[in-house]
């Protein structure tokens, strides 16, 4: 059963999320008996040869400048040529923005069944039966993918990366690319140093901070652990941070190793964003708090004294 990576960049970089969807290609083909193959397009700056470390064996790249402008369609008819090209039986693409607007596509042309979401390697020892998050991470399902192609798109931070192969042989890939229909004019930078999709760590804020001129401290703390900024919804709504920071069932969903919350009460909406966190550590004054149900965690305390402390802990780590 061949598999077939999409791999996503950023700025010419590959992104950790494609590691893990590399990871788990890998380790499908290897469960299932096949090669694990991956499509690249556009100009990427990163050495696709290293994929090979994550154990893919031949990664098909498309040079083309019309692929650096991410186009749903136009990305679509592309893997779907290097499907039919390469005969793979699984396509894998991490359930990032780019996966979701690219798997379900490929889903219908293809005619072939997609699991969106999904958290582990599948069970392939009766059929194709492929676990995923449902209810907002609040429980699993078992689905079964029965067509001949299957799509799977990996929730990210679900799949630890492994990189324990070599080099992957990069060959160019000869595909029918058509002009692009959306015309990128200008792109802002999201805020925060660190992606907050593809964060290990992510330290976020609420409305129990009091106004945007106390987030200082959350800043330095997410500097001194590497981690990305988040913030609750009524704070991105007040603007006291940009709204690409916003967590929750309206906001971004994300699932980081670790997840620490500063005056967020913890509403079922935020929970609904960041229950797939690893690891929840909440600082509240309220010891009533519900967001402490969710905690692995908890710190009663005023984060006016809590968080300072905390960043001295890290400073001296
Ligand atoms: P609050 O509810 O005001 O809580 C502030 C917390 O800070 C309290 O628990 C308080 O005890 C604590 N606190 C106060 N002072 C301090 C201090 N000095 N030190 C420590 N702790 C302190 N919300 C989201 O976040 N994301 C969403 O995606 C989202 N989607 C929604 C969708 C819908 C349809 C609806 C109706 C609501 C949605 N909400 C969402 C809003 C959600 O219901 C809550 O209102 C919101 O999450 C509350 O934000 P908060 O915890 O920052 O503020």
């Amino acid at each position: 059963m061949n598999v077939l990576v999409f791999i996503d960049h950023v700025d010419g970089h590959i992104k950790k999320a494609s590691l893990e969807a590399a990871s788990y290609g890998a380790q499908l083909a290897q469960k299932a008996g096949g090669t694990a193959e991956a499509i690249a397009l556009g100009n990427l700056t990163e050495d696709l040869a290293t994929l090979g470390k994550y154990g893919i064996q031949k990664v098909h790249q498309v040079k083309n400048d019309a692929l650096n402008t991410i186009d749903a369609q136009v990305y679509t008819k592309v893997i779907e040529q290097a499907v039919q090209q390469t005969g793979a039986k699984v396509v894998v693409f991490s359930n990032n923005s780019t996966g979701k607007l690219v798997a379900p596509r490929l889903s219908v042309r293809l005619k072939a069944g997609l699991v969106a979401g999904a958290v582990a390697l599948p069970d392939t020892t009766n059929g194709f039966v492929v676990r995923k998050n449902v209810f907002s991470g609040k429980a699993f399902a078992n689905v079964s993918i029965n067509t001949d192609i299957k799509i799977i798109s990996l929730n990210v931070n679900a799949f630890t990366i492994s990189a324990t192969g070599g080099t992957a042989e990069v060959v160019p890939f000869n595909a029918t690319v058509d002009a692009p229909k959306v015309k990128v004019i200008d792109t802002t930078k999201a805020s925060g140093k660190v992606s907050l999709t593809e964060a290990d760590i992510v330290v976020s804020a609420g409305r129990g901070l009091k106004g945007p001129e106390n987030w200082k401290m959350v800043e330095d703390l997410a500097d001194s652990l590497g981690a990305a900024l988040a913030c609750s919804r009524p704070v991105a709504d007040a603007h006291w941070r940009p709204h690409n920071e916003h967590v929750g069932q309206t906001g971004v969903a994300i699932a980081p190793n670790l997840y620490i919350a500063i005056g967020i009460s913890g509403a079922i909406q935020h929970l609904a964003g960041v229950n797939r966190s690893k690891v929840i550590v909440v600082v509240n004054k309220d010891p009533e708090a519900p967001f402490f149900k969710a905690a692995d965690y908890g710190i009663v305390g005023d984060a006016f004294e809590v968080v300072p402390k905390m960043l001295e802990a890290v400073k001296k780590v």
